[in-house]
């Protein structure tokens, strides 16, 4: 597979860009691999990469019922950031931003990272209390953070409503926060996964697991019998319908979760802003259009859809906060489904069922966590044992009440 370069690309505009070569090996699968990954989201592929990448392991499969980023690594709102309150999601999503400033160069492909920094907004003395707990909290946890005045908020979003409601009485940012692009980072580990001899397999649909006596040592497919002695799931909203199949009883509730985009404007918003007070969270995309995202829907389904009375209470968010933003038009809306564990951390790691990984549990947030989630799982999957970074986030905390509780400690996730 070519590198992408200046040169190739120049080389390439000479036959009139007709020869590229294709991104994705088609692939076949075979009768048994040293490890199968169930869902070609961005924590699978990812998995997958650094499993080849850092493991050597490379004899692995990539399973996934529909097309690589069809769930909700291509429909998020593509916030990243590191800026959790408590130290092991600190320590985490640290290092996944860190591994996020260099994936462009790490898997040759733009991921389009854009760090405009992502303000937090107070609307009265108790959030601004919090703000500076949680500002506070990072700045020890060696993440970058500080306190903005509501002066330095008008002056970096002039169209913030200047007569809000709940008037805006100061914020806080982390100036590396910021948006990449989801499509890019699904295909840039895609593709540097196939390249490193990963079998990527669209349309194969995992239905039930093989077994050899308790543990789990394969899967069954649309597709026929994969033999796998480890096996990760990593399906997100999915997650309880296939681990309950091994007999694994996961904490995790599926909800749809909406975003939506206005027509495409000039640039008028050059940061992401959240306010969890009206409860709405904005950025403009490089195409301009104003991507706008809230909180999940109040009750349980499967659909890719969403409901109205989110997505109005979303968009009243979006006028109370920039009422000049009510002349644009609304030009999609859609939703994925998220996987809401109790304390709204992911669950990564080991199962009872021997064989069985999970990655699951990302809920509203997972999406600036792709490269350490893969990063971690690879570990845990190639050592069987897991990663010191992941090791507080394991399905045993639930029984242990060992909760980490960042929606109480964030008010608002995503
Ligand atoms: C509207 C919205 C906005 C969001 N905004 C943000 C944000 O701004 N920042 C952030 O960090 N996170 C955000 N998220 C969350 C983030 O998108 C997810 O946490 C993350 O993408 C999860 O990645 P994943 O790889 O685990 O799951 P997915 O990308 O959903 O991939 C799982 C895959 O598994 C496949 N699958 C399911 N069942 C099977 C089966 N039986 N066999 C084979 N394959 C199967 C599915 O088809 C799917 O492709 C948002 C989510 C949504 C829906």
């Amino acid at each position: 597979m070519s590198k992408y370069s200046l040169a190739s690309l120049v080389r390439h505009s000479l036959t009139g860009h007709r020869h590229w070569p294709r991104v994705l090996r088609q692939a076949e699968p075979r009768r048994s691999y040293d490890v199968v990954i169930v869902g070609g989201g961005g924590h699978g592929l990812a998995t997958a990469y650094f499993l080849a990448k850092k493991h050597g392991i490379r004899n692995v499969a990539v399973l996934e019922r529909t097309a690589i980023g069809h769930g909700n690594s291509g429909r998020n709102t593509q916030v990243t950031r590191s800026d959790y309150f408590h130290l092991p999601s600190s320590r985490f999503y640290e290092h996944s931003l860190r591994l996020y400033e260099g994936l462009s160069q790490e898997l040759n492909f733009n991921v389009m990272l854009s760090q405009r920094g992502k303000i937090n907004v107070a609307h009265d003395p108790h959030e601004l209390e919090i703000l500076r707990r949680a500002t506070n909290a990072c700045r020890m946890n060696g993440v970058d953070g500080e306190m903005v005045s509501t002066e330095d908020l008008y002056r970096l979003m002039p169209l913030l409503n200047r007569h809000c409601r709940f008037p805006i009485v100061g914020g806080s940012v982390q100036w590396r926060g910021g948006i990449s692009r989801h499509d890019a980072v699904v295909w840039a580990f895609a593709r540097a996964a196939t390249q490193l001899g990963v079998d990527i397999i669209q349309g194969c649909e995992v239905t039930d697991f093989l077994r050899q006596g308790s543990a789990v040592a394969g899967v069954e497919t649309t597709l026929g019998p994969i033999f796998a002695p480890r096996v990760c799931l990593a399906v997100a909203g999915h997650s309880t319908q296939l681990a309950r199949l091994a007999g694994v009883e996961l904490p995790l509730t599926s909800m749809s979760l909406q975003a939506m985009v206005s027509e495409p404007v000039k640039p008028l918003l050059n940061h992401v802003v959240l306010s969890s007070k009206v409860h709405v969270y904005l950025s403009q995309s490089d195409r301009g259009e104003v991507v706008i995202g809230g909180g999940a829907d109040i009750y349980n389904s499967y659909a890719q859809r969403g409901g109205l009375p989110v997505m109005e209470a979303n968009l009243q968010a979006t006028v109370e906060l920039f009422p000049a933003f009510s002349r644009l038009k609304l030009m999609r809306q859609w939703a994925g489904t998220v996987d809401i564990s109790p304390d709204t951390s992911p669950i990564m790691g080991l199962t009872p069922v021997d064989g069985l990984y999970v990655n699951c549990g990302w809920g509203t947030g997972g999406y600036k966590a792709i490269p350490a989630g893969g990063d971690t799982m690879a570990h845990t999957l190639a050592t069987g044992r897991p990663h010191p970074l992941i090791d507080r986030f394991d399905l045993g905390r639930f029984a242990a009440g060992r909760l980490i509780d960042e929606g109480a400690a964030a008010g608002v996730a995503h």
